[in-house]
């Protein structure tokens, strides 16, 4: 699933390729992602203008010179791609935008659970939970104090807190046994169990992990005018690495799955707390 730094690798990539760029000509492949119509798409992107691309949590936020927003949710499987027009269209191939000058944008999603909206930039707030949701990690308002308050509104496992959106958006399964091994916290130590600084320093890794990856995942996804993105995450130094040596302390990485999610962590550096 894209997180934050596969998201904000996207975003940067194409904010730098496809602002003042118009559409020349649009296909709506697969009706089933198209939250807000193929027809649209079809019909009212051609002759419009790529804008700044913003991102909101899990969102990729095409501006339009219309005034609209084309809003992508990728959820587990969708995958951007910007190439030639003649590369060949990869299969489950959901949109594909035809950009004046030469290059095609495209979204393909295996598993078609992506979501694509096409809203005015003032009904955002029409997308369901956009308004329920928490701030997004990377929001600049949301400093150590405001997280700390926030977190301590939940409750349950630690990892499972910090993937729910209500809190705060942006983290996955992924990058949160980053987070943690990062904080040299427990998956599974009940939120309540944590104290202050605890809870601080997860913030403080949090923001850090994803300025770590940030770059390394732009290095995979992005050659030269081309994004192809695959999700490779061979960085990775605790997620799905299990068997393997801490690259901190060189004890053997634990991995556990339980409802189809894998948590990978180091016991010596994330011990369980006392009772
Ligand atoms: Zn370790």
């Amino acid at each position: 699933m894209p997180e934050i730094p596969e998201l904000e690798a996207i975003r940067g990539f194409f904010n730098e390729h496809l602002p003042g760029r118009a559409i020349a000509e649009a296909e709506a492949r697969i009706p089933v992602v198209f939250r807000t119509g193929a027809a649209a798409i079809r019909e009212t992107l051609p002759g419009d203008t790529f804008g700044a691309v913003g991102r909101h949590g899990k969102f990729l936020l095409f501006g339009l010179g219309s005034g609209r927003v084309l809003a992508i949710n990728p959820m587990l499987t969708g995958r951007f791609q910007y190439v030639e027009a003649t590369t060949k269209l990869a299969a489950k191939t959901c949109l594909r935008l035809e950009i004046a000058g030469g290059r095609s944008f495209r979204y393909r999603d295996d598993r078609l659970m992506g979501k694509i909206y096409l809203v005015g930039s003032d009904q955002l707030g029409l997308i369901p939970n956009w308004t329920e949701n928490g701030p997004d990690l990377l929001d600049p308002a949301l400093d150590e104090g405001r997280w700390l308050a926030r977190i301590k509104k939940y409750r349950g496992q630690i990892k499972s807190v910090l993937t729910r959106a209500e809190f705060v958006q942006g983290i996955g399964n992924a990058y949160a046994d980053e987070i943690l091994w990062e904080a040299k916290i427990n998956p599974y130590v009940p939120r309540t169990k944590l104290d202050d600084e605890q809870l601080r320093e997860l913030f403080r890794s949090a923001r850090a992990v994803m300025a770590w990856a940030a770059p390394l995942v732009r290095a995979n996804m992005v050659k030269g005018e081309t994004l192809d993105y695959e999700e490779r995450r061979e960085f990775m130094r605790v997620h799905r690495l299990g068997g393997k040596a801490c690259p901190r302390c060189g004890a053997t990485i634990s991995e556990i799955t339980a409802n189809q999610r894998i948590t990978s962590f180091c016991r010596t550096c994330q011990p369980e707390l006392p009772a």
